[in-house]
């Protein structure tokens, strides 16, 4: 197990660095250590693994994935004010450490992994879901994670996990649940979080699964779906109107009633449908 840490708390940390939180890199830190320890138990045995942390901030996730156990953390940050914090927690846990200075948008993380790898980390929200969709999107699968552990909005946590039918159910839903398990792991109060945001927040993770349900091109996949639920209200007849030709007995070989919404629709149809459309 880890040696005690005498790192220093968290506060001091911000205060030394002057860290105080930017809106605009969605900055809302998790202080409490027992916290952060909670999450990275959320994402298993870690000992095994080189983990991708998205946006440290000031290290507390990060500290408790070394402490759980994590054979190695690259961390990715794009405040530079936060980068002196980081160097220390790789100090005091010489070699599993990598701080990289970066949007993570801008680089490739796998240039500094090694496999197997799990993603965790408390995103930023304002590119949390753009990041989700791009690590779900890999031409090949399985993909270069097994899991990932991420914070979102708990609304966005939900519409991750939701069944057709349900008000929650939407693009994310397919997506996600086309070739992974999407779990919500822990929800969090807006006060766990300083500065304390306008909503509550919850862990999800998830799991690649070693082939999607359905066999599909994911491209053909994403584009019905987005367009599907870009109006949620109208009959699917008219909601996919343009996206291909024989729309209609597309989607009745697909089992699905041109009539229907995108709600009622399920991951299956939705797959084979794409399929139709392909082909
Ligand atoms: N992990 C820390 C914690 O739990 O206290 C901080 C989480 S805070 C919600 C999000 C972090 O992501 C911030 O430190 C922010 O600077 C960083 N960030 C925002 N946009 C980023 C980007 N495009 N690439 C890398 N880091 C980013």
């Amino acid at each position: 197990m880890a040696k005690p840490n005498t790192l220093p708390p968290l506060r001091e940390v911000i205060a030394k660095y002057q860290l105080s939180a930017q809106k605009s890199l969605g900055q809302n830190f998790l202080l409490d250590l027992n916290l952060t320890s909670k999450i990275a138990r959320r994402a298993g045995n870690l000992s095994a693994f080189d983990v991708l942390e998205v946006g440290p901030g000031p290290g507390g996730l990060t500290r408790a994935l070394l402490d759980e156990g994590a054979r190695r953390v690259v961390v990715v940050e794009k405040d530079p004010r936060c980068i002196a914090a980081l160097e220390q927690i790789a100090n005091f846990y010489p070699k599993r450490v990598t701080v990289i200075e970066a949007d993570v948008r801008k680089i490739d993380p796998l240039d500094y992994l090694n496999a197997p790898i799990k993603i965790v980390s408390n995103l930023p929200y304002n590119v949390g879901t753009e990041l989700l969709i791009q690590w779900l999107r890999p031409q090949i699968w399985p993909p270069f994670w097994s899991s990932m552990t991420l914070m979102f909005q708990q609304e966005v946590a939900k519409r991750m996990v939701a069944q057709a039918g349900s008000k929650s159910y939407g693009r994310l839903s397919v997506l996600t649940q086309w070739r992974s398990i999407p779990k919500i792991a822990m929800y969090l109060p807006a006060s766990a979080f300083t500065p304390r945001p306008k909503v509550s927040s919850a862990v999800v993770n998830i799991t690649a699964l070693s082939s999607p349900l359905y066999d599909v091109d994911y491209k053909t996949l994403e584009l019905t779906v987005a367009k599907a639920f870009n109006q949620r209200r109208k009959m699917l007849r008219s909601s996919l109107k343009g996206l291909t030709d024989n729309l209609e007995n597309k989607l009745l070989n697909a089992g699905i009633l041109p009539t229907s919404r995108a709600e009622q629709v399920t991951i299956e149809q939705f797959c084979l449908l794409a399929r139709e459309i392909k082909q």
